[in-house]
């Protein structure tokens, strides 16, 4: 009898969780704590490979982080985001001046290639490259993602008891791909849309994301950034048009003291 529920509630489930995949919104089997819990781990996975992610010293490269840190502080300011709080937010700085990209993990523990701070000309676009992945973390995407795509086997399995150490192979795979988390074209647009009401809420040009993309445009360098999102015309036009229904506010770029920490890298 007992037995016979528990199929059904799965049953019922399973049904849930194929609109949601096809829908793409954002239903979210995991927890916050979970969140968390998967960044450290995917953080110490990444820390102990520095073969892959030379990650920068903060003790010798104080000046730069410093700067990473500041501009962090300012953009957790945003009354835009939910978890400022409970999210640790750490950033980090990894030695790669060939790689043009930034990844964010669950919990906001954010990755910045050397590459992509000396491809940027102004604080105000790497605030809206640090607010993009920001987003990620706030809104969730990751433990969405995994919801899409073991949402259903997982429960089960936990359900009935089933693969204890299922979460375990997930984080393990994960931390094999580094990472780099495939988002969805939804998840992409609403990280680009957070990213400017977050610049929104601090004194950056909140414009600058696009900024970005039309520097990339202009650029023989195809940044990695975007091998891993959508094509950036349609976004140009989506942050555009996400500024001016906010009010089209112009902001700082600060561009003296971006040089600053572009020469404090190695
Ligand atoms: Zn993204």
């Amino acid at each position: 009898m007992y037995k016979t529920m528990i199929k059904r509630f799965v049953v019922i489930l399973s049904a849930v969780i194929m609109l949601s995949s096809c829908s793409e919104d954002g239903i979210n089997f995991f927890t916050v704590d979970q969140d968390i819990q998967f960044g450290e781990q995917l953080d110490s996975a990444i820390m102990a490979n520095p073969l892959e992610y030379p990650v920068l010293s903060e003790t010798q490269y104080a000046t730069a982080y410093a700067h990473l840190n500041r501009i962090l502080g300012n953009l957790k300011q945003s009354n835009d985001l939910r978890y400022t709080q409970t999210f640790p937010w750490k950033v980090k700085i990894i030695h790669n001046d060939t790689v043009l990209n930034a990844f964010a993990a669950p919990g906001g523990y954010m990755y910045f290639y050397t590459g992509i701070i000396k491809f940027l000309d102004n604080e105000a676009q790497f605030a809206g490259v640090m607010a993009h992945e920001m987003a990620h973390a706030d809104r969730r995407h990751s433990t969405q993602m995994l919801t899409r795509q073991y949402g259903f086997s997982m429960l089960a399995s936990l359900i009935l008891g089933e693969n204890p150490s299922q979460l375990e192979q997930i984080i393990a795979q994960l931390a094999l791909g580094g990472g780099m988390l495939k988002y969805s074209r939804t998840n992409e647009y609403e990280a680009d849309e957070y990213a400017v009401r977050y610049l929104y809420d601090t004194d950056y040009h909140p414009r600058e994301l696009a900024g970005f993309f039309e520097k990339m445009n202009g650029s023989s360098k195809i940044p990695e950034f975007f091998s891993t999102h959508p094509s950036p015309e349609n976004r140009i036009e989506e942050i555009e048009s996400v500024w001016r229904e906010m009010g089209a506010k112009v902001g700082e770029l600060y561009v003296d003291r971006y040089s600053q920490f572009k020469n404090s890298l190695p």
